[in-house]
């Protein structure tokens, strides 16, 4: 069937029939997962419309963007500063890596035993199923984990890649490789973008970005309800989302539907019963459209009530500081704020497991489910350890591994549901 959007798709170079396919999943994947929830509420449509239109509107609106000479930057993780592209009038999507489409041909260059969403990210280029991808004219990298890093060199020859090193410890000499990195990343920007980054103009990309992270702190904190106000299937599609939409239009829309929940909030009204047993995430990302993990946990009688995971309270969790007067000191906040990232990619890492009790004490979970995504050693390894401090603080964890197909939703569903009982 053919779509108004097929010109654009066949000039990005895409494999059009593969890519009607992967659309066509996706629909019905959405359809079932999510517009079977019922009680939703109405700033939901928002988030429904720009799913329809993942790679249709929004694509379009980056092809315009580049038309009138501004670049598009692809990144993968949370530690690439949004800031920067922002303040060279450059436009920044996170790239999805949330599906298995392209799995055939990315296990063609890479191991069997490589994580999910490595595959995912070089599976969508290699099968040419990806309008983000090949709207970009750089995609960035980091040194996170050893499959990422060696999965961007085979990248590399098929896309504009450049690489940032992220520290793995958090010493005075970690920071200077850190300051060094983010110097040597806005030189990039302003080489791709022709732009020269200056104070005042980063200032306000600071702002703008930490008023769309203020919007998903707000949006969390409603979370903290009982009963709470909205699923976390749809939180974690408004975190999906965050990453690729336009960032003003979307804090304007999340404020909106903040202002819904919060109504819901005082009236006592909630997305499901008061006694639902409250269940948090924690662990590897989940990109869009990776919702299977969420589907299992609230198809079992539980509800979600926050993600510890970068598409979701680690991308947000802390503010860059808007006081600085120079670009000197404004290049510094963001170098300070990033280097809080408590990701599994460094050691110690003790960070992690005092934000993940505190977060789920803050939000009364009844239990903790850390998701790990199969041959990811950094939170596999860091599971073991959330779960000594959680047992401490006596919040029960069922550590689940798992990849994006859909073999083994009848054993996670399963063990979810006897978890889910233990927690009642
Ligand atoms: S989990 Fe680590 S590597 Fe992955 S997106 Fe987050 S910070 Fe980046
Ligand atoms: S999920 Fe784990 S293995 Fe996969 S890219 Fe992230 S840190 Fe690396």
């Amino acid at each position: 069937m053919s779509t108004p959007h097929d010109a654009m798709w066949e000039k990005l170079n895409l494999d059009l029939d593969a890519h009607a396919g992967l659309l066509q999943v996706l629909g019905k994947f959405y359809g079932d997962i999510y517009m079977s929830q019922t009680g939703r509420l109405k700033g939901m449509e928002y988030l429904d419309f720009v799913l329809s239109e993942v790679h249709g509107l929004r694509i379009k609106e980056l092809q315009d963007a580049k038309a009138q000479g501004k670049k598009v930057i692809g990144t993968f993780c949370v530690f690439v500063p949004e800031e920067i592209v922002l303040a060279a009038d450059g436009v920044q999507v996170g790239l999805c890596a949330g599906a298995e489409a392209g799995k055939d041909a990315a296990e063609k260059v890479l191991p069997r035993n490589t994580c999910a969403l490595i595959k995912s990210f070089v599976g969508f280029k290699l099968s040419r199923l990806c309008p983000f991808i090949e709207s970009c004219d750089l995609v960035v990298g980091e040194t996170t984990c050893d499959g990422k890093k060696k999965a961007y060199e085979i990248f590399a020859d098929y896309a504009p890649v450049y690489v940032m090193e992220i520290p793995q410890m958090k010493n005075a000499c970690d920071r200077e490789l850190w300051r060094a990195e983010v110097l040597r990343f806005k030189d990039k920007v302003e080489e791709v973008t022709g732009k020269s980054i200056m104070a005042p103009r980063l200032r306000e990309a600071i702002r703008l970005v930490n008023d769309r992270r203020k919007v998903l702190q707000r949006l969390n904190r409603l979370r903290a309800a009982s009963p709470v106000p909205i699923s976390g299937r749809d939180a974690l599609l408004i975190n999906q989302i965050s990453f690729y939409d336009d960032p003003v239009r979307f804090t304007e829309k999340i404020g909106h539907l903040c202002d819904e929940l919060e109504e819901q909030v005082n009236s006592g009204k909630g997305i499901v019963p008061k006694e639902t047993p409250r269940l948090m995430l924690s662990g590897c990302p989940m990109a869009v459209p990776n919702w299977k993990l969420p589907y299992v946990i609230e198809s079992s009688g539980a509800v979600i009530i926050g993600e510890e995971s970068c598409i979701g309270t680690r991308n947000i969790r802390d503010l860059v500081d808007e006081s600085g007067e120079s670009l000197d000191d404004l290049l510094n906040a963001i170098v300070d704020r990033y280097m809080r990232i408590d990701c599994a990619c460094f050691t110690p890492n003790m960070e992690r497991m005092d934000n993940i009790v505190s977060m789920a004490r803050d939000l009364k979970a009844d239990g903790v489910i850390h998701y790990g995504l199969s041959f990811c050693q950094p939170y596999a390894i860091e599971a073991f350890k959330v779960e000594k401090a959680l047992k401490a603080a006596d919040i029960p964890m069922l550590s689940i591994e798992t990849d994006y197909s859909m073999e083994d939703v009848e054993q996670l569903k399963t063990r979810v549901e006897a978890f889910v009982e233990m927690v009642r």
